[in-house]
């Protein structure tokens, strides 16, 4: 149990590993100590990738496709038995409430391997019967794990997006090499234990701690023994991987930055619209890729879309996790508090008028070393200012008017992101027109956040490369060798 290790440490070949220098993982609720965790040099990112290697070539390798659909079901239940563990571990690393880590980030990982689990289960072979002059023959692809897969993932939402790749992953029969954020290490490291305990062989799951550049992260993108990256992260962070393994040319997975957009006409469900875009704007902290933080409001309601929204900001409740009155929690950390404010200083200066909030909470001295932040609503800037063009990754968002559909359109496509997106209106034709002319990946009509785990996630231009996903992870974790014998 971590609560009693309170040191994390690489877990290879079915082992935890001491060896590494150590780093403190600090609570962004308090500022106390969460865990000391053991950081991975290039030395043990490679014993990593070679247990992966070796899991892959021994019995791994001969698990079948009902084998692994069987594994990844006793991880679900490993993963339900021990709900309570990682909601703890959770908790302790993000901080945020104890109701949306149970909801959100834990249910989820239970999920995401039944999900897999059916996906792979029911996948069939492509196959087609070829007539021509050449000849008939039949073709059929077989699809085969990628191999080693390097899985690279941020701390918003640690065990739903670590899942979220892992199950895939593990359903096509590759081996995963994890590298969790320096800032969320524990969940990961639970998942060790579970996956163990639900009869994986040794190596197919491995984790490695530690940071990007210079650290774990960058030794194992630049590892020869791995086969490919799912990534999810800044959009930043992708094009330095990108780069990392453009010399072996590898398969890229990349789910990245967002600056999503909310459009509101005047004939929404005013209630309904506001409850959502609130939803949107602050859940988690506006720590979720999906978050909105332009929202353009048709003008004859935009006053009152604005006054009603920042009325909901002055709701949020601060406070410890586990107290039930607790709406809100912290960011992930400082560092990141800092970016977050440098953002709301940036608004003012570019003429922002501040609707709500735009500073940090007083919570009294038990909190002051945490990382909370206020919610921030802005008005007066339009697309030509950084404020919206940038990704805050915090709980803010700017209001724009606009007076047509067309308009709405052009000022939402008008990034350099494409992850998501949501409309709201009452005209349905409207509805489906809007959300196919908007440039994401996911485009939400009168709801946000709102999944089918076999639908398609991803986004368009700095937003990602490639969509995860029921039959869309399955393409990105096998590749297929096209067998045509003439008949
Ligand atoms: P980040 O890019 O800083 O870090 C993500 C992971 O990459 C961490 O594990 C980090 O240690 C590692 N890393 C950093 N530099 C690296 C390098 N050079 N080589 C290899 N690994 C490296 O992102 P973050 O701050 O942890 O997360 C927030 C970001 O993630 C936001 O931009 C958010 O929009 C994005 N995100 C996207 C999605 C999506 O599905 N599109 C989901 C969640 C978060």
């Amino acid at each position: 149990m971590i609560a009693e290790a309170a040191v994390l440490r690489n877990f290879i070949g079915g082992e935890f590993l001491d060896d590494g220098d150590r780093f403190d993982k600090v609570s962004p609720v308090d500022g106390s100590l969460v865990a000391t965790v053991v950081e991975a040099d290039a030395a043990i990112v490679d014993r990593a990738v070679r247990a992966a290697r070796r899991a892959l070539d021994g019995p791994w390798g001969g698990f079948s496709t009902a084998d692994r659909v069987a594994l990844l079901r006793r991880i679900a239940d490993r993963i339900d038995a021990r709900f309570d563990d990682l909601l703890a571990a959770e908790v302790a690393d993000t901080g945020k409430p104890v109701p949306l880590a149970r909801d959100l980030d834990v249910a989820r990982a239970a999920a995401n391997f039944r999900a897999a689990a059916d996906m792979v289960a029911a996948a069939g072979l492509d196959s087609f019967l070829t007539e021509g002059p050449a000849g008939r023959a039949l073709n059929y692809a077989l699809r085969k794990p990628l191999g080693v897969v390097g899985v690279i993932v941020p701390w918003n939402l640690p065990l739903l997006l670590l899942t979220w790749k892992v199950a895939p992953a593990l359903a096509a029969g590759n081996a995963v090499v994890v590298k969790p954020s320096e800032e969320t290490p524990s969940s990961a490291t639970l998942l060790a234990e579970i996956i163990a305990e639900a009869g994986a062989p040794d190596g197919v799951y491995n984790v490695v701690h530690g940071f990007g550049i210079d650290s774990a992260g960058e030794f194992l993108t630049r590892h020869p023994g791995i086969d490919g990256i799912t990534f999810t992260g800044e959009s930043r962070t992708g094009s330095a991987i990108m780069q990392a393994v453009a010399p072996r040319v590898l398969p890229v997975s990349f789910e990245l930055g967002g600056k999503n957009a909310a459009v509101v006409f005047d004939d929404a469900d005013l209630e309904r619209t506001i409850e959502g875009l609130a939803r949107s704007t602050f859940l988690n902290t506006g720590q979720i890729c999906l978050c909105t933080e332009r929202i353009y409001v048709q003008r004859g309601v935009f006053d009152e879309v604005a006054a009603a929204l920042a009325e909901h900001a002055g709701t949020l409740r601060f406070g410890r996790p586990e107290d039930p009155a607790t709406t809100t929690g912290p960011l992930i950390s400082r560092q990141h508090r800092e970016k977050v404010l440098a953002h709301y200083d940036l608004a003012v200066q570019e003429g922002a008028k501040l609707l709500a909030g735009g500073g940090t909470p007083e919570l009294g001295p038990e909190l002051d070393a945490g990382a909370w932040v206020q919610p921030a609503l802005w008005t007066g800037l339009n697309n030509s200012h950084r404020t919206l063009r940038e990704e805050i990754f915090g709980p803010a968002a700017a209001l724009v008017p606009f007076d047509t559909e067309d308009e709405a359109v052009r000022l939402a496509n008008d990034s350099d992101y494409g992850l998501a997106s949501a409309v709201w209106t009452k005209d349905l034709e409207r509805g489906h027109r809007v959300a196919g002319a908007l440039r994401v990946g996911m485009a939400w009509v009168n709801t946000w956040y709102l999944r089918d785990l076999r639908s398609p996630f991803g986004g368009s231009g700095l937003s990602g490369i490639g969509r995860e996903g029921g039959m869309h992870s399955l393409h990105f974790y096998t590749e297929p060798t096209n067998i045509c014998i003439h008949l």
